[in-house]
């Protein structure tokens, strides 16, 4: 297949003189992915096997020229690398700076549960999700990965009752106090909740497990470390495994990579504990604005999902996990002295306005970028790697992203 915006003929190695002064030598770039702190509970319940397969390291024939070359091995990376593969784009690598899901992909929480974005999101978004998650499950089917995904309903609570004006939308259900404590008998007393059935929790680790053994060729420890433009084209790419000269280029770094591509963007700190065994089982994920609580599969609970802004340690905060044991308590007063197992936190990549950025790289013909997820990257991740693969594919915007450019940014000053 012809890639849109990939090389048709071989290209000179040569560049111009303007292309040389956008080169960037090492730190890597896009690097401001920072690992994990501490271990999710994610890492102890995978096999060994699996873990191995987070990081292959370099292999021996490492590609120099794919059709497709993938910067960064998260969740959104592994799945551009799966779509650009599935559409027929020729040889696909990715490269990762760590090893795979190393960063936010590895620490977040795997609720995929797009109808509880609806009063918080723009369409365009709940849009994308609901595509995303209908595509996790196709994806769960073709690959009879029968234990990927978990279904179960989520329920957002109403502390303060439904908001004025409230109207529920087909896909959801407006619960009262007593329809709420049914279905939760464990759960504070709580006005009103809203409850969106067939919807779906991931593994994160087990995920990119799935992806990488799908995305073509991956090498794991491999930097990005600078790159060379001639005209409007990307013709190579430093790395810390020497260069490469892609066709095209897929930035899944996070946050987006500076100077290259120009996206107001942070991190914002997240916390999640997984507790001992409780001795019930939650029938639904719990959601409240910063704060979640599901079932994990050993019995315990896992809960959390904070918002840090400008905390940029990769240290475990204990006032923070503080916190969330408290609100887990005053939500659950069953799981009051459920023992915390695990601890960790990590790092959403984000953008000014919350919301992603998925587009073609101004002034390049031949680049893209995935970046800024934020808190629904596994979430985004199977429908934003489709549409990037189609619009590669077509040279057309899908338009299912189009709202996700960069432009934006510059329109709204
Ligand atoms: C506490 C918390 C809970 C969350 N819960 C959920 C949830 O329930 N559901 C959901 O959908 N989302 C959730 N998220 C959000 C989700 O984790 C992120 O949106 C998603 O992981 C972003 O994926 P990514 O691939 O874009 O970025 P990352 O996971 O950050 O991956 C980027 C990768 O690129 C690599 N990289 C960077 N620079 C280079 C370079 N120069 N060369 C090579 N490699 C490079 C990095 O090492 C990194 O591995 C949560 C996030 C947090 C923090």
């Amino acid at each position: 297949m012809r890639i849109a915006g990939s090389r048709q003929t071989a290209s000179s190695p040569t560049c111009d003189p303007a292309a040389s002064r956008r080169s960037v030598a090492s730190p890597a770039i896009g690097s401001g992915s920072p690992r994990v702190g501490w271990a999710p509970v994610w890492t102890a319940t995978l096999k060994p096997a699996d873990r191995a397969a987070l990081d292959p390291g370099i292999p021996d024939d490492l590609d120099r020229h794919p059709d497709v070359l993938v910067v960064g091995g998260g969740v959104m990376g592994l799945a551009a690398a799966v779509f650009c593969r599935r559409a027929g784009l020729g040889r696909v690598l990715l490269i990762e700076a760590d090893r795979l899901a190393s960063a936010a992909s590895g620490g977040a929480a795997g609720a995929l549960a797009p109808e509880l974005h609806h009063l918080t999101d723009p369409p365009a978004f709940v849009q994308l999700a609901r595509s995303s998650l209908a595509l996790y499950r196709q994806l769960a089917q073709q690959w009879n990965a029968t234990r990927l995904l978990r279904w179960a309903p989520g329920l957002l609570l109403l502390p303060d009752g439904p908001p004025p004006g409230l109207r529920p939308w087909p896909e959801v259900e407006l619960l009262d106090a007593g329809q709420a404590a049914e279905l939760v008998p464990d759960l504070v007393p709580m006005p009103a909740a809203l409850l969106a059935r067939d919807q779906a929790r991931v593994h994160p680790l087990r995920l990119a497990v799935a992806l990488a053994r799908r995305a073509g060729s991956v090498a794991t420890g491999v930097a990005m470390t600078g790159l060379q433009t001639a005209g409007d084209r990307i013709v190579r790419v430093r790395t810390t495994a020497g260069v490469l000269h892609p066709g095209v280029v897929v930035f899944a770094t996070g946050l987006a990579p500076t100077p290259w591509v120009s996206v107001p963007q942070r991190l914002v700190k997240g916390h999640l504990v997984a507790t001992e065994p409780v001795g019930f089982r939650l029938p639904c994920g719990i959601h409240l604005p910063g704060f979640g609580i599901g079932s994990l599969e050993y019995g315990g609970l896992l809960a959390g999902g904070t918002r840090e802004e400008g905390d940029r340690s990769p240290q475990v905060r204990d006032e923070v996990i503080g916190f969330i044991r408290r609100r887990l308590g005053e939500l659950l007063p069953a799981a009051r002295s459920a023992r915390v197992r695990h601890r960790w936190c990590c790092f959403r990549p984000a953008t000014a306005d919350g919301q992603p950025v998925i587009d073609r790289v101004a002034g390049l013909g031949n680049a893209w970028v995935s970046a800024g997820h934020d808190g629904t990257g596994l979430l985004l991740a199977p429908a934003t790697g489709r549409a990037l693969a189609a619009w590669i594919a077509t040279g057309q915007a899908p338009p299912q992203v189009r709202n996700f450019d960069l432009a934006r940014f510059a329109r709204s000053g």
